[in-house]
């Protein structure tokens, strides 16, 4: 939560006279451009416009959001991203921690913005922004977002629009209601918002009844070969660039795949090593269960972070390398 002080200063900010810019992470997912799009919904219910800016592309199954067409992507919108940027008095920067995970274009431009910035997310250890609303037990930004709107008295702002992008974010973040900081606080949330107007089945359809033919090929692909290591705790799979080009590969389409290496019986961890379909690094996605640190295994070893359960990071060696470090960084680990 802010402070009452901070709202009120926050409360001030927010007015028609001042540029507002919504700024969230690279490769942005459900809950990213969720919360971007509720925020922005709400800031309209109040007479103010926003833009949002996000760093790269984001998945077609997004694109249904209400207004997500109107998104500025950096990556192909350059000058009016970083006009916008830099002409911000206000920037909200969401779902994520620290600027360079903003990447390498936007994240400079978000150091250097003269903006008042005002943080809202859930990842372990933000650094310092002129706001910070951090806390790692809510399951989704997008939840924050409505913690947000109900400290500054605004509930009865919130609509359709506002309810099926906030939905969509804490859908996608928890699983669909089913990871662990999911709360009984969550539920009462999602209540509401399906109250205000968010159709559970139209938006459970629009953003997971989207796979592809080809998409569900490489699925079997990674199924048909998944490895379990360390006496059943831990499950690996991946994914080489040949392949993703064969089966035509689309961004968000190994979106979830991780999450088959969890729920083997059995297993602590999954980790999932894609090769960049450009550029010589292996990307990689790790998965917990309980009280099992991804999130600190990933800074340690693997340039990353996140979550307790679910993080990410980046590795400059070959696939083959990178798991073989892997396998051996794991046999050290205590769980
Ligand atoms: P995913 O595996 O879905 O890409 O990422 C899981 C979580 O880890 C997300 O919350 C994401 O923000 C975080 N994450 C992913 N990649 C990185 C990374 O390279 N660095 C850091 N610090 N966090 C990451
Ligand atoms: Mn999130």
């Amino acid at each position: 939560m802010f402070t009452s002080s901070e709202i009120s200063e926050i409360q001030k900010l927010l007015t028609p006279s001042h540029k507002i810019v919504i700024i969230t992470h690279y490769n942005p997912d459900g809950d990213a451009v969720g919360s971007s799009l509720g925020l922005k919904h709400f800031l309209k219910q109040k007479g103010l416009e926003a833009d949002v800016i996000v760093p790269n592309d984001f998945p077609k199954f997004l694109k249904w959001m209400p207004e997500a067409k109107q998104i500025i992507i950096a990556d192909y919108k350059r000058k009016q991203a970083g006009e916008a940027i830099y002409n911000a008095d206000v920037i909200f920067v969401l779902d994520f921690n620290a600027s360079h995970r903003s990447g390498n274009l936007v994240g400079p431009w978000l150091e250097k913005a003269r903006a008042k910035k005002i943080l809202i997310d859930h990842h372990q250890q933000p650094d310092a922004f002129d706001y910070v609303y951090s806390d790692v037990t809510i399951p989704a930004t997008s939840q924050m977002i409505y913690h947000f709107i109900q400290e500054l008295n605004e509930e009865n702002l919130v609509n359709k629009d506002i309810a099926e992008c906030l939905y969509t974010g804490i859908m996608t973040d928890t699983g669909g209601f089913r990871f662990r900081s999911t709360s009984a606080t969550t539920h009462r949330i999602v209540a509401n918002l399906i109250e205000k107007g968010a159709d559970p089945a139209m938006i459970t359809s629009n953003t997971w009844d989207t796979n592809t033919v080809s998409r569900l090929h490489l699925l079997a692909l990674i199924l048909s070969r998944i490895e379990v290591v360390k006496d059943g705790k831990v499950a690996i799979l991946w994914l080489k660039r040949e392949e993703l080009k064969e089966f035509g590969f689309q961004k968000g389409d190994t979106e979830g795949f991780v999450n088959y290496g969890l729920s083997i019986m059995g297993t602590q961890v999954a980790a999932f090593f894609m090769e960049d379909l450009y550029d010589d690094f292996i990307k990689i996605s790790f998965r917990s269960k309980e009280d099992v640190d991804v999130n600190q295994f990933s800074r340690k070893y693997f340039n990353g972070g996140g979550h307790i359960n679910a993080a990410g990071g980046k590795y400059m060696k070959t696939i083959e390398e990178t798991i073989v470090d892997f396998k051996e960084k794991i046999e050290q680990e205590d769980f």
